[in-house]
């Protein structure tokens, strides 16, 4: 079985073919960075007029890399949301037109199931586990287990993980995009030169916030001379620092939980974009060994948003036979937990 997926939501165009031998045969990336970094972030209108400049060129791409024709296919996936709406409905009526001209399975992916599966693309791990999803958007602690079965147990009171690693980026002069510059700059830098918060930290609720240690970090950032590149890195470790202690912490307790409720310690899982930060992922590995868990995480160019987790999704669900009718509506909004996604899966 061999699934095309579609990935449009923010500011990556990207194609790709799995089958279900857990094989990427072909995966197609293209970063939007350069149209938006005039602008110092995703601007949804020249995001989607780009999605539909690149789209089919890069399906092409991913067929010919596959050494595959349309005709050869068994589905058709593209994120359906949560994401900017204009790329969303770039992907979808691209991959609806394709399933229709071709009588070929539809599948409407949730992007973050995207991440939430991309563990067992990799790593072939069976459910259930322990989900710690860090990206752009979001930032939550979810029981994972099935495809379209999620349980949260917490998630972000404000800013995302990814968005507060932008904005310090940003504080610190260190440019777009944030979360690379930020990890760059702090493996020269040394934690513990500043002082920042380390918010909800030892809290019996499993939630996580991010603005405290923004406004923190930004009085911080206000008087330090961002000529000073050292500083600079000290600034970027402390805070890399703080947002580790945090995520630990968190996860510590949800592991806690997990075991209660599951009878099992775990695995650990860790996706979303941040979960490409190297600092991130060691101290995530370690908190996870502490509590007797195994730990995964999928390789960081699966981490980022990429087709390769939107067409595994897809065929996940195609196995179960949840395929999506021609007029599905994409959904700008659509959390993970959204009880439709599991339907009589
Ligand atoms: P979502 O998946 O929540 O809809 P998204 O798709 O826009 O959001 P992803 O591509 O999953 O986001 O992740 C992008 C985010 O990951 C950005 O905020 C970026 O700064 C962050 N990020 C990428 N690489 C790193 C890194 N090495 N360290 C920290 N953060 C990173
Ligand atoms: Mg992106
Ligand atoms: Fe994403």
């Amino acid at each position: 079985m061999r699934v095309l997926g579609l990935e449009t939501s923010c500011d990556e165009t990207a194609a790709a073919i799995v089958d279900d031998g857990r094989r990427i045969l072909s995966n197609r990336v293209l970063s939007q960075l350069a149209e938006h970094r005039p602008y110092g972030g995703v601007v949804p209108e020249i995001a989607a007029r780009s999605h539909l400049d690149h789209l089919d060129r890069l399906i092409a791409e991913a067929l010919d890399e596959a050494g595959m024709r349309l005709e050869e296919l068994d589905g058709i996936a593209a994120t359906a949301g949560p994401g900017l709406i204009g790329g969303v409905f770039v992907g979808v009526l691209t991959a609806k037109a394709i399933a229709a001209a071709r009588r070929l399975p539809f599948l409407a992916v949730n992007h973050l199931e995207g991440h939430a599966l991309t563990v067992r693309l990799t790593d072939g791990i069976a459910f259930p586990y322990l989900l710690l999803l860090i990206s752009g958007g979001h930032c939550q602690l979810l029981a994972v287990e099935g495809v379209g079965k999620y349980r949260r147990y917490g998630s972000t009171i404000d800013d995302a993980v990814g968005e507060a690693f932008d904005k310090t980026a940003k504080m610190l002069g260190l440019g777009y995009p944030g979360g690379p510059a930020v990890e760059r700059a702090a493996a020269g830098g040394k934690a513990g030169c500043f002082t920042l918060p380390r918010p909800m930290k030892g809290r019996p609720e499993l939630d996580f916030s991010f603005s405290g240690l923004k406004t923190a970090l930004r009085q911080q950032a206000e008087s330090l001379n961002l000529e000073d590149a050292q500083a600079v890195s000290d600034l970027a470790a402390e805070f890399q620092q703080a947002v580790a202690e945090v995520l630990s912490d968190r996860v510590t307790g949800a592991l806690r939980r997990f075991a209660r409720e599951t009878g099992q310690p775990g695995p650990l899982v860790v996706a979303g974009g941040v979960a490409s930060n190297l600092t991130l992922r060691s101290a995530l590995e370690e908190t996870a060994a502490a509590a007797g868990s195994g730990f995964h995480a999928p390789p960081p160019a699966l981490c980022t948003d990429n087709g390769a987790m939107i067409a595994w999704a897809g065929l996940e669900r195609l196995q179960l036979g949840l395929v999506d009718p021609l007029d599905f509506a994409p959904r700008p909004r659509w959390p993970l937990d959204d009880p439709t996604l599991a339907r009589d899966a």
